[in-house]
């Protein structure tokens, strides 16, 4: 199936023909039209399968561009990771303008991450522990958040994440999408679909 069928408008069919995406991939075709609907999707799928693309089309749609607070947060395990989705994020808002897509991850400097917040942000992408920084020392408001995304949950997990992607959440309103992506399904990661997603729906490529 191509992205033409999604009904994404001109400009983002445009845009994803420009990045050499012509035919959705399986995690695409099964999970965005639920996830463009509102629904909470946990997805089972690992890196190399276009989940990037599909969480990020389904969250750049969900914001306001030109925001002061973010619309929608992505916790990754690693600042890699987070380094990756934010270059891929970036490529795909372009038919949006003025996106701020702001990357806190630990090992820089705190206080440039605060100014960068402080210029205005659409989109958030982290690691937990210094997103939980900047929402205890509130230089990060997650009141407006829209999109809420896990990406590699399971990792995040075995990394000892747990206590602060639940603190994380906890800041972030009740009425949000959360979307999971996990590599494989714990029972860990099904715990905490269970206690962060609404009647999630499944889907594994
Ligand atoms: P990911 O699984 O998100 O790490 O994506 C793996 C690679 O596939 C990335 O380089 C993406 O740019 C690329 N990709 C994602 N979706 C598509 C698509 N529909 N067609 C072609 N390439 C894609």
């Amino acid at each position: 199936k191509t992205f033409r069928t999604l009904n994404l408008g001109p400009e983002w069919v445009e845009n994803l023909d420009q990045l050499g995406y012509e035919k959705m991939t399986a995690i695409q075709a099964e999970a965005l039209p639920m996830m463009l609907e509102g629904a909470d999707v946990l997805g089972h799928a690992s890196t190399g399968t276009g989940k990037t693309a599909a969480f990020g089309l389904a969250l750049l749609r969900n914001i306001k561009p030109g925001g002061a607070r973010p619309g929608a947060l992505v916790l990754c395990p690693t600042r890699e990771l987070a380094a990756q989705v934010t270059d891929n994020l970036r490529a795909l808002a372009r038919p949006l303008a003025n996106t701020n897509i702001v990357t806190l991850c630990g090992g820089h400097p705190f206080s440039r991450q605060r100014e960068s917040l402080g210029h205005g942000v659409d989109v958030v992408v982290g690691t937990p522990g210094r997103v939980l920084d900047h929402l205890r020392r509130e230089t990060l408001d997650l009141s407006e958040l829209s999109t809420l995304v896990l990406d590699e949950a399971d990792r995040m997990l075995d990394m000892g994440f747990v206590h602060d992607v639940s603190e994380v959440a906890d800041f972030a309103p009740a009425s949000r999408q959360t979307l999971f992506f996990s590599a494989t399904l714990t029972d860990a990661v099904r715990e905490l679909s269970e206690e962060f997603q609404n009647d999630a729906k499944f889907v594994s490529v």
